[in-house]
């Protein structure tokens, strides 16, 4: 097999750096200088709109974990709400109470295609649609 050679760095500037991993957001190949993160099975590219990816999903994933918490103690998801949450957000599966989950049309990538569907869902999870539409 050829060594490939890393296809992240500017129009102008082409890194000749040997690929030494795959980004999985991109599919891009890439060097060990335009790592963004890596570790286990992980390997994230520095290039931005990845970068803000690998970012968001260890943001959500803290935000999982505190509505968590807070759905186990018979609470919704959001910091400083009451009790008895009756509705599932339909991405991150949280408990919310009616006032903190929005009926809303969502944008789901279905291929080259983008397909809105109906979803009950939670704030953060609305603010994420942006990182996440875009390739
Ligand atoms: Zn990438
Ligand atoms: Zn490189
Ligand atoms: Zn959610
Ligand atoms: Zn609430």
């Amino acid at each position: 097999m050829a060594h490939p050679t890393c296809q992240v760095g500017g129009r102008f500037s082409r890194c000749h750096g040997a690929a030494q991993y795959d980004c999985q957001y991109c599919g891009r190949a890439f060097c060990a200088e335009h790592a963004y993160f890596v570790e286990g099975h992980e390997a994230v590219c520095s290039r931005k709109s990845c970068a803000t990816k690998r970012d968001d999903l260890a943001q959500h994933l803290e935000y999982r974990r505190g509505v968590e918490r807070r759905n186990n103690a018979g609470l919704c998801g959001i910091d400083g709400c009451g009790p008895h949450p009756g509705f599932e957000c339909s991405l991150c599966r949280g408990l919310f109470c009616g006032d903190h989950l929005t009926e809303r049309m969502y944008p789901f990538r279905m291929g080259m295609a983008t397909i809105d569907r109906p979803v009950s869902i939670c704030a953060a999870c609305w603010d994420r649609r942006k990182i996440w539409r875009a390739a």
